[in-house]
């Protein structure tokens, strides 16, 4: 069997941590940095990062319609930190969703703990936020997968997900895992 094909946006931002898990999975994984870069993907990974520096270079790039194109298609995206402010109303606008950058406050920017996300089994996942999103609205047809302190932290729709956590920062393989098996269905 021929491995999926994974994209990176790598514009900015924490593209090699994603990488080693998906490569860990068995898939292929390319770095996506122009419109050309999407052709033949399988999926797509957005990174954390700065959400700014990427809309910058998204703008510059041509890449705001194509992105938008690619998770219409149904292909899997999975988003982190940064790239869940991507996918909001105020920016790309592939979820029905308003996030709040830089949500959780001077005192706790960075910070760690445990978040259970719906179809994941086994013990919570050790959720690492840093200068983390929330999601602060969304319409009735995205699901939530993750809160913190009531807090909105992991929202999916159909195949598009977004998490303002970074598992690519942990060794719990179990979110890409969940990810690239939709590949294989
Ligand atoms: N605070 C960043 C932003 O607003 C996101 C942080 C991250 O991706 N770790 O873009």
């Amino acid at each position: 069997m021929v491995a999926p094909l994974v994209g990176i946006l790598a514009l900015q931002g924490g593209v090699l941590e994603h990488a080693a898990h998906l490569r860990a999975l068995g898939t292929e994984v390319r770095e996506v940095r122009t419109p050309a870069g999407l052709d033949g993907l399988d999926a797509l990974v957005l990174p954390g990062g700065e959400s700014t520096t990427m809309t910058l270079g998204i703008a510059r790039e041509g890449l705001e319609e194509p992105l938008r194109a690619f998770a219409a298609s149904g292909r899997p995206v999975m988003a982190t930190c940064a790239g869940l402010i991507l996918l909001d109303r105020a920016h790309l606008d592939v979820l029905p969703i308003d996030c709040e950058r830089n949500a959780f406050g001077r005192q706790i920017r960075s910070f760690e703990g445990d978040v259970d996300v719906a179809g994941i089994d086994g013990p919570p996942h050790r959720g690492v936020f840093i200068r983390a999103p929330k999601v602060v609205a969304h319409d009735d047809d995205v699901e939530v997968l993750a809160t913190v302190e009531d807090a909105v932290v992991g929202v999916r729709r159909g195949t598009v997900e977004g998490y303002a956590f970074h598992p690519e920062l942990t060794d719990d393989g179990r979110l890409h895992a969940a990810f690239v098996a939709q590949l294989r269905d």
